[in-house]
């Protein structure tokens, strides 16, 4: 698992069609939710909520934050490597993600 920050001129839903069009250069065939593939790119967060610039959405093409990051040490990890001032939206707190890294248990992730 890895985690890449950066900045982009792109919509988010333009940045996830590209995602989806690297995931698709890469062979990956979308036909079991949850099954094997060969790469999954995942959109965590767009902008930064430690300055209100992120965006909020709710909608099934898109949800942001993604649902689910704040409780994946596989996702909270790598990024706090990458970036260790990093902020998650959580709800309506903007929270550090070493602060949810440490609440979480990681010892199953720690050769990762
Ligand atoms: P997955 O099989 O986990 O890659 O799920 C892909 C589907 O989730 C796609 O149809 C996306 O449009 C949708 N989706 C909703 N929110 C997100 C997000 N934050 N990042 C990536 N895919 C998302």
């Amino acid at each position: 698992n890895a985690v890449v920050t950066g900045t982009t001129g792109r919509s988010p839903w333009s940045l996830l069609a590209a995602m989806h069009e690297i995931e698709a250069d890469l062979g990956r065939v979308r036909e079991v939710r949850w099954g094997p593939r060969t790469l999954d790119l995942d959109l965590v967060q767009y902008g930064d909520p430690a300055v209100a610039s992120d965006v909020v959405l709710d909608e099934e093409r898109l949800t942001l934050p993604h649902p689910r990051a704040h409780e994946r040490g596989f996702v909270l990890q790598p990024w706090s490597r990458v970036d260790p001032d990093a902020v998650l939206r959580v709800g309506d707190a903007a929270t550090p993600v070493g602060d949810l890294l440490a609440a979480l248990d990681t010892s199953d992730i720690e050769d990762l």
